[in-house]
């Protein structure tokens, strides 16, 4: 636990120093849960953002992007369920003052006894050796099997009782599993209560005339009111998608993993509107060109695993959670959801409007049913740089940081170094960032000694450096050392472009998918 802390804390510090993010207004202590993008964050979550339109809508011929408000008509939010149902169960514990939410609590009880498990198995694998199978023991070992019975009884109750909005179960659960607030350990909790997260805000000048809003806390909803209005301007055929990303806003309970959680964030959403009936296979569909994404980018297959919903949202008929295996733990990444046509129908209700789909195949209207995939920006920028943060100990006994993001992700491509500051290298220096600029996120540093210089771009995350030296007056060759590696190679300037385009270009990257 203490090591996953404190590398969870370098990962926040390190994210500052380099300028990755900044805690919001940090001059007036900051805000809570707000977080501002630096001038290398900036760039990583662009390029994130990127990776992701790309692969969902330029490599779909089938599926769009839109760029709705951020306000929409609050009857939106009511025909969406989220004005009676958007709610957390909180607790608070009545001794530190500090609030929870009760099934956050409840699931970290049950994480807890998953590690016991995984526990039992490294024990056995050491006891059994090579003859140790492990299917077998899970599926035979008392200890094991009991362990399993409480947590599926343990988070079966908690999803019946909070579908049944039985709060007064919730308590009673984690009062007879004796969990205590994990800060002070403290058992003294109040009753369950539930909470909106969405934010109010006010449209209009006059008191009177003024109108009570939300900031949309999905992005999903501006997909699901334009259904129509893009599927007939784009003429679009069923099975298509809407892909969008965008701000989303949620006045969390607790937000206190650094950008994990946050009040303000930003979504990647994809709708993907379909034949009733047919949902099933979309969903399973869906889950596997997701889970591809994700591997495209190398950061390891052990660090990301499925997770199914017990308790099933409002809307949804299917569930599942790509997890990622964040500095503290395995936690959700992106959900895909087989939302049937629940959005759609409510909007029909609400608005009085059709939304019904003509298929000229079977010659006859229906409101088709939607799967969705959804993904935090914010979040999938704290799986790479967190999974791309190392310190590794180098053969003269030192230690180096270096940020091994995904080369197609990394903000800047290659820093050029001229390796002193005269005999012309700084001249050759410009003139290669001067050409390479127009293709890449390129920079020019000239000070420090150049080992040094290496070591900043390790860990600044940048995947190439380029130095000039005096031989470069000779023979138009450069050195490139590769961030990963620390390989060196002489290479001429004018295959620089190819050789960096290479390795950093998405077709490369999404063509591993
Ligand atoms: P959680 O259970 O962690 O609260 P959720 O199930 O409510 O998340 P969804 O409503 O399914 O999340 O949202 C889709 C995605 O948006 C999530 O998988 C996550 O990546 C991201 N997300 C949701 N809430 C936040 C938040 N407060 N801060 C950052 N990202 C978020």
């Amino acid at each position: 636990m203490a090591n996953q802390n404190d590398q969870f804390k370098k990962v926040v510090s390190h994210a500052k120093e380099y300028g990755y993010i900044f805690q919001s207004s940090e001059i007036y202590d900051g805000l809570s849960a707000v977080y501002d993008y630096a001038q290398n964050g900036v760039e990583l979550k662009n390029n994130i953002r990127e990776y992701w339109w790309k692969a969902m809508v330029q490599m779909h011929e089938n599926i769009v992007g839109i760029d709705a408000a951020i306000f929409m008509h609050p009857t939106t939010w009511k025909a969406s369920g989220h004005v009676d149902a958007f709610n957390d169960p909180l607790i608070d514990n009545k001794d530190s003052k500090k609030r929870y939410r009760a099934d956050v609590l409840i699931e970290e009880y049950c994480a807890k006894i998953e590690s016991k498990i995984d526990k039992e198995i490294k024990k056995a694998q050491k006891r059994f050796g090579d003859s140790f199978d492990k299917e077998q023991f899970l599926a035979t070992n008392p200890r094991v099997l009991g362990y399993e019975e409480k947590i599926n009884s343990t988070l079966s109750r908690m999803a019946r009782s909070l579908e049944n909005e039985d709060l007064v179960d919730v308590k009673a659960l984690i009062e007879e599993l004796e969990i205590a607030d994990p800060l002070t350990g403290s058992k003294n909790w109040t009753d369950v209560k539930q909470f909106n997260l969405m934010f109010g805000t006010k449209l209009g000048a006059s008191a009177e005339s003024a109108m009570d809003l939300y900031l949309r806390p999905e992005t999903a909803q501006g997909i699901f009111v334009n259904f129509l209005n893009v599927q007939k301007s784009g003429r679009l055929k069923i099975p298509f998608g809407i892909a969008q990303t965008g701000k989303a806003f949620r006045n969390e309970i607790v937000a206190r993993q650094f950008i994990f959680r946050m009040r303000e964030f930003e979504q990647m959403e994809m709708q993907f509107f379909i034949k009733p009936g047919t949902q099933q296979e979309w969903y399973e569909r869906w889950k596997e060109i997701r889970l591809k994404w994700h591997l495209s980018l190398g950061m390891g297959e052990e660090n990301y695993r499925f997770h199914d919903h017990e308790k099933l949202a409002h809307y949804a008929d299917a569930a599942a959670d790509i997890e990622f295996k964040f500095p503290f733990g395995f936690k959700e990444l992106e959900g895909i959801h087989s939302r049937t046509d629940f959005d759609l129908r409510q909007h029909e209700e609400y608005s009085n409007k059709k939304l019904q789909y003509f298929d000229p195949e079977e010659n006859k209207n229906y409101i088709p049913y939607v799967v969705e995939t959804s993904i935090g920006l914010d979040r999938m920028f704290l799986a790479v740089f967190s999974n791309a943060l190392q310190e590794e100990e180098l053969e003269n006994n030192t230690t180096r940081t270096v940020l091994r993001l995904p080369p197609v992700l990394a903000p800047t491509k290659a820093a050029i170094l001229p390796l002193i500051k005269r005999d012309g290298l700084p001249e050759i220096a410009r003139k290669i960032v001067d050409d390479l600029k127009w293709d890449f996120n390129v920079i020019y540093d000239e000070k420090d000694a150049v080992g040094r210089r290496y070591r900043r771009q390790d860990a600044a995350g940048t995947p190439f450096c380029i130095t000039v030296d005096h031989d470069t007056l000779e023979d138009n060759m450069v050195t490139v050392r590769h961030r990963d590696t620390m390989e060196q190679k002489r290479v001429k300037i004018e295959e620089l472009r190819e050789l960096i385009k290479h390795e950093v270009d998405m077709r490369t990257w999404l063509k591993k998918m």
